[in-house]
């Protein structure tokens, strides 16, 4: 509950935010523009700013200096339970509870987990469908899997799996911004291809953030934004990028000769 729609777009701009205590901004000068409807990526190499600047989206963080505003209206500093209220937000830290399937994807929206709500596993179901969470469907125990081997009649979930539980929960909220912080430790190639596919999929009537490790999905984002040392870059979409040769084609091209070469499939920082 408490979502506002997205008519629009969510926009930063001149965003500096700098941690208590650190020495310098995390992020300097950003401006952002995440339409609706479109998948905007973010690029970069780690420690440019990335998850920082999807957290003050998020509105987890209150910008230093520079605003925040959704559909216009700027979101003011003591306003950001609105932010988070529209955001679903999914980092790479995503909470695993031993609990049901249908726990782990209403606690999405845990008001409705309260109350009796005859529509809340069908709701679940469609969350669980929306998010690629195929696996479910041959569950012997269904909505009532418990998701831990420590109890019984409990199954365990691989890193994709739990990604998925993960999404629908998202999803499960009707947020109108899905904040994705992309599990690149968790997801092979192809893997991560497809939950960009489904993001594609789902982004209708929302927007989506996409924090991404790796280059070689982008052509699916609408726009990337390349950062470096907290701030933006270069912007565009990935043919414009590649055309203009500047940091992300260099950084694309010793990735996907990597890949080439068959030096690693993943990366080797978790
Ligand atoms: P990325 O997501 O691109 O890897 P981050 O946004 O995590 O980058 O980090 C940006 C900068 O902020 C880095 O210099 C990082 O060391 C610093 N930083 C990140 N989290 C914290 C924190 N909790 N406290 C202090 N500094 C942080």
């Amino acid at each position: 509950g408490g979502a506002t729609p997205l008519a629009e777009s969510v926009d930063v701009r001149g965003v500096s935010y700098r941690y208590p205590g650190a020495a310098a901004d995390a992020l300097s000068g950003v401006d952002l523009h995440i339409p609706a409807g479109q998948i905007v990526a973010l690029v970069g190499e780690n420690g440019s700013g990335k998850t920082t600047l999807a957290k003050v989206v998020s509105g987890l963080y209150a910008p230093t200096s520079g605003t925040v505003s959704w559909d216009g209206a700027v979101v003011s500093t003591d306003d950001r339970a609105l932010l988070r209220a529209s955001t679903a937000v999914i980092f790479q830290d995503f909470v695993r509870y031993h609990l049901t399937l249908r726990d782990n994807v209403a606690l999405g929206d845990a008001e409705r987990l309260m109350g009796p709500d005859p529509r809340l596993d069908d709701d679940v179901r469609n969350a669980l469908a929306l998010a690629g969470a195929t696996f479910v469907d041959g569950l012997p125990k269904g909505l009532d899997t418990i998701l831990s081997r420590e109890y019984s009649g409990g199954i365990d979930l691989s890193g994709g799996q739990w990604q998925r539980v993960a999404l629908a929960r998202a999803l499960f909220r009707a947020s109108p911004l899905v904040v994705l912080d992309e599990p690149s430790a968790a997801l092979d190639p192809r893997a991560e291809h497809e939950l960009f596919a489904d993001v594609r999929r789902l982004v209708t009537g929302r927007a989506a953030l996409f924090v991404s490790h790796r280059y070689g999905n982008l052509h699916l984002a609408d726009q990337i934004y390349v950062m470096q040392a907290g701030r933006v870059v270069e912007r565009g979409s990935h043919e414009e990028l590649l055309a203009a040769g500047g940091v992300y084609s260099s950084l694309y091209r010793l990735q996907a000769d990597a890949y080439a070469a068959g030096l690693s499939a993943q990366p080797s920082e978790a």
